[in-house]
């Protein structure tokens, strides 16, 4: 390998640049873009609830329909480049926010660590928090209210 061939993906290309296989990769699996956010219509100010998606499988933290995702959840995010405003909803330790406001992935992250339970292990994902909107009413949502985005 040369210099530039040892460079990964991530460090080398920008988001833009970055093939399908590669795209998906970034995400580490925390679930937290999947939590249910309520927006404050007077101040426009975000709040994440512990609320997860109707389709997160809340232990694996994984979406369980991600290929028909757009049509069966009108809030799912749907990452996009074309999309700038989307990446300050996610964590800052997500791959997609690092990449986007040009800072480094973190070392902990399943394509430098190789641990795909990553997320899991460093306390970043949803699993030992969240509640299914299944079990939710929305008139509940605003009880459900853990952090201002
Ligand atoms: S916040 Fe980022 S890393 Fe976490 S599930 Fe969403 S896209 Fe993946
Ligand atoms: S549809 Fe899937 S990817 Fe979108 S918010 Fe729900 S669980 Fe997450």
């Amino acid at each position: 390998m040369n210099g530039e061939d040892s460079e990964p993906f991530w460090v080398s290309k920008s988001l833009e640049q970055l093939n399908h296989q590669e795209w998906e990769s970034l995400c580490d699996g925390c679930g937290q873009c999947c939590l249910v956010k309520l927006t404050d219509d007077d101040t426009e100010k975000v709040y994440s609830t512990n609320v997860a998606c109707k389709l997160l499988d809340i232990e694996s933290c994984r979406c369980q329909d991600y290929e028909h995702r757009a049509e069966k959840v009108s809030a799912c995010l749907l990452l996009s480049v074309d999309k700038p405003e989307l990446f300050k909803l996610l964590p800052e330790t997500c791959a997609y926010r690092c990449l986007y406001e040009h800072r480094s992935i973190p070392v902990w992250h399943p394509l430098i660590s190789k641990d795909r339970r990553a997320a899991h292990t460093n306390g970043l994902s949803i699993r030992d928090y969240a509640v299914s909107e299944e079990f939710i009413h929305p008139e509940q949502l605003e009880d459900h209210v853990i952090s201002e985005i």
